[in-house]
């Protein structure tokens, strides 16, 4: 099984809409220092499955970058994909559900993994009740902390502590040859979580912001600032890479950043990275 990074980016990308920062507008001209929103597929080619976690509003882009693994998938779908694990409610995490439905794909009955209090948004709310309604999706409920399995492989949802205004927050540990542990967006480590990622093999965590001062509006919108996760991960045996980056996250541009997260042995996730596992 392999996972492929299918974006890196915070929930709107590098480059962000209507922002035209050195980073932006850079990656407005040259395509490979773009960063789609986040998500990453589970796939295995021998065996037909291939599963998103996080579905992002750049998901279109996202379905060709499958397209050239050219998996024929069981199931009978009109995309490369057997299912979506959703973590939470925000923009760049579940929007891209919306494709499924009557205005472009029509899906049917497509398995879409949640938490309970994320399928009672998702039936409360429009437009993805009408995509439940519709039977372009098909809701398969999971439960913080206990193993499920998709084509064999064992999942096992993660609370982490991110603001919840809308329902709550998973990440997904992976279980095959190699466990994985993915988490998307999180306010603050904890002590739980950080044993979390000593756990596994290889953990693919929020890389937002490199240090708590590059954004005015920190306070709001608050993410342990990669300087922080390092002090905190540095004697980890886990091999860390870094996701859901922010255009202000100075690394995206500067040298002496990366070298800094290089050399303290951690790594930045790119759109496109493959990790076998
Ligand atoms: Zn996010
Ligand atoms: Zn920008
Ligand atoms: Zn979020």
């Amino acid at each position: 099984m392999k996972i492929q990074i299918l974006g890196s980016g915070q929930d709107a990308g590098i480059p962000q809409i209507g922002c035209y920062c050195p980073t932006c507008k850079r990656a407005r001209r040259y395509k490979r220092y773009r960063r789609l929103g986040p998500s990453i597929a589970l796939l295995d080619k021998g065996k037909g499955y291939c599963y998103l976690i996080d579905a992002s509003p750049d998901i279109k882009y996202q379905i060709d970058m499958l397209k050239k693994e050219d998996i024929t998938i069981k199931r009978k779908g009109k995309l490369p994909i057997s299912g979506i694990l959703l973590t939470h409610a925000h923009l760049g995490h579940c929007s891209g559900l919306w494709y499924f439905g009557r205005e472009a794909t029509e899906e049917r009955n497509l398995p879409v993994f949640c938490t309970s209090k994320m399928r009672q948004f998702l039936i409360d709310n429009y437009p993805f009740n009408l995509l439940i309604r519709r039977k372009n999706i098909k809701i398969k409920e999971v439960f913080q902390g206990k193993a499920f399995k998709i084509s064999g492989i064992k999942c096992i949802p993660i609370e982490v502590p991110h603001r919840n205004e809308i329902a709550d927050t998973v990440g997904y540990r992976i279980q095959s040859q190699k466990n994985v542990l993915y988490i998307s967006d999180v306010d603050y480590w904890t002590d739980k979580v950080i044993e979390e990622i000593d756990n596994v093999d290889i953990a693919i965590i929020d890389g937002t912001f490199y240090s708590k001062y590059e954004l005015p509006r920190f306070r709001y919108v608050p993410h342990p600032p990669i300087e922080e996760t390092i002090k905190l991960l540095e004697h980890s045996k886990t091999k860390i890479y870094f996701t859901h980056i922010n255009h202000s996250n100075p690394i995206n541009w500067n040298r002496k950043e990366k070298k800094y997260i290089k050399g303290k042995g951690f790594h930045s996730a790119f759109d496109g990275l493959v990790l076998n596992i």
